[in-house]
C-alpha cells in the first residue's frame, strides 16, 4: 500500500476551546493522523486524539464479530514534548482499552527518568481512574535516542537504528521516523518529527520558536519536505507586543513559519498550534492575508485531510 494522508485532529495550542467562535478552525489540542504505506502513525496526543479514538474503534468493532475476530488497533504515537495540550487526549484514546490494541509510544525521556514512567505518574496514577498497570492492550512506551532512527518495515516490524549506520537505499519500502530538537520551548525543548516514505517526507514542527534567519540546523532537517506542519501560534504582532510580549515562549509567529517554509523549501505549508485567544474571525482574517501570499500555505483545521 503506498498511500501517505495526513488528518488534523487537533490544531489548537496551549488548551482546548470549547467555544462556537473556534469551531471553524476547531478547539481540540495537538494531534495529526497520518497513514503511510498501510501504518497509522499518530502525532501527539492531545485532546483531538480522543475523536481518532473513537473512530478506531467503531471500525475495530464494525470488522468482526467478536474481540477477536476484530481486526486490532495497530498504531505508533510520536510525542513532540510532554505539555499537556500533547498528551492530555491519551487517557481518553479509546483503543487504549482494548486488550488485543498494539500500540507503540515513542518520545524524549524527561530528564534522567524513563518515558514510561513520566508518563504513568502525569497522566495515570494520582490523576485518573486507571494507573497504566491495568491497561490491558500491548502498551510499550520506548525512549527515543536523538542519535536514532526508527525503521518500520512493510510487515509492521519496528526497529531503531544508529543515524550513523542509517543508509536511506536500502529502505526503499520502509517508513523512516527521525527527529530533531529544538531546544527554543521552554524548558525540556521540543521533538520535531519527520516521517519519510518512498522518497516523500512530512515534517511536523510544532511548540518551537524560530531565530532570526530560522533555525539552520531544523532547515536542514526539514529540506524538501513535501508537508511542514509548522508551529504559528502567534501574530507578529502580539509576539512583540509592548503590553504582554510572547518572545521566548517557544511558538512562532505566521512569519516565522512561512521563512522557515521557504527556506527549507517544503512544497506545502500548513500553519498549526494556533493561540486559543484567536476565534474564527481573527484566524479567517489571517487565512485570507496569507494565503493570498502563497497558494502552497494552508491553514490546518480540525478534519483537514490532505494527500502527501
Ligand atoms: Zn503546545
Ligand atoms: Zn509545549
Amino acid at each position: 500500500m503506498q498511500d501517505f494522508k495526513i488528518k488534523f485532529r487537533g490544531v489548537r495550542g496551549s488548551h482546548p476551546t470549547a467555544k462556537q467562535s473556534h469551531l471553524k478552525f476547531g478547539g481540540n489540542t495537538s494531534c495529526v493522523e497520518v497513514w503511510v504505506g498501510g501504518h497509522l502513525i499518530i502525532l501527539d496526543a492531545g485532546t483531538g486524539i480522543i475523536d481518532l479514538g473513537r473512530d478506531l474503534q467503531k471500525d475495530h468493532i464494525l470488522s468482526g464479530t467478536d474481540l477477536y475476530s476484530r481486526k486490532p488497533v495497530d498504531a505508533t504515537i510520536m510525542l513532540s514534548h510532554l505539555h499537556q495540550d500533547h498528551t492530555q487526549g491519551l487517557q481518553f484514546f479509546a483503543p487504549l482499552f482494548i486488550p488485543t490494541t498494539k500500540l507503540d509510544i515513542y518520545g524524549l525521556p524527561y530528564s534522567n527518568e524513563p518515558l514510561s514512567e513520566t508518563i504513568s505518574n502525569m497522566l495515570f496514577e494520582r490523576v485518573f481512574p486507571v494507573s497504566i498497570d491495568e491497561i490491558q492492550s500491548n502498551f510499550n512506551i520506548h525512549d527515543f535516542a536523538l542519535k536514532n532512527v526508527l525503521i518500520i518495515n512493510p510487515d509492521g516490524a519496528k526497529k531503531f537504528i544508529a543515524q550513523s549506520d542509517f543508509n536511506p537505499d536500502v529502505h526503499n519500502d520502509d517508513i523512516i521516523i527521525s527527529v530533531y530538537k529544538t531546544t527554543a520551548h521552554p524548558k525540556n525543548g521540543s521533538l520535531s518529527i519527520k516521517i519519510q516514505y518512498n522518497g516523500k517526507s512530512v515534517v511536523y514542527a510544532t511548540d518551537k520558536e524560530s531565530y532570526i534567519g530560522c533555525d539552520k540546523k531544523f532547515i536542514e532537517f526539514a529540506h524538501g519536505a513535501n508537508v511542514l506542519i509548522h508551529d504559528a501560534q502567534y501574530t507578529q504582532q502580539d509576539y512583540i507586543s509592548p503590553i504582554l510580549p510572547k518572545q521566548g515562549f517557544g511558538h512562532s509567529t505566521f512569519n516565522m513559519a512561512t521563512e522557515t517554509a521557504k527556506f527549507a523549501k517544503a512544497k506545502t505549508l500548513f500553519f498549526f498550534h494556533y493561540d486559543p485567544n484567536y476565534d474564527d474571525g481573527i484566524l479567517s482574517m489571517l487565512e485570507d492575508e496569507y494565503t493570498n501570499i502563497s497558494e502552497n500555505i494552508i491553514f490546518a483545521k480540525e478534519n483537514l485531510e490532505f494527500t502527501v
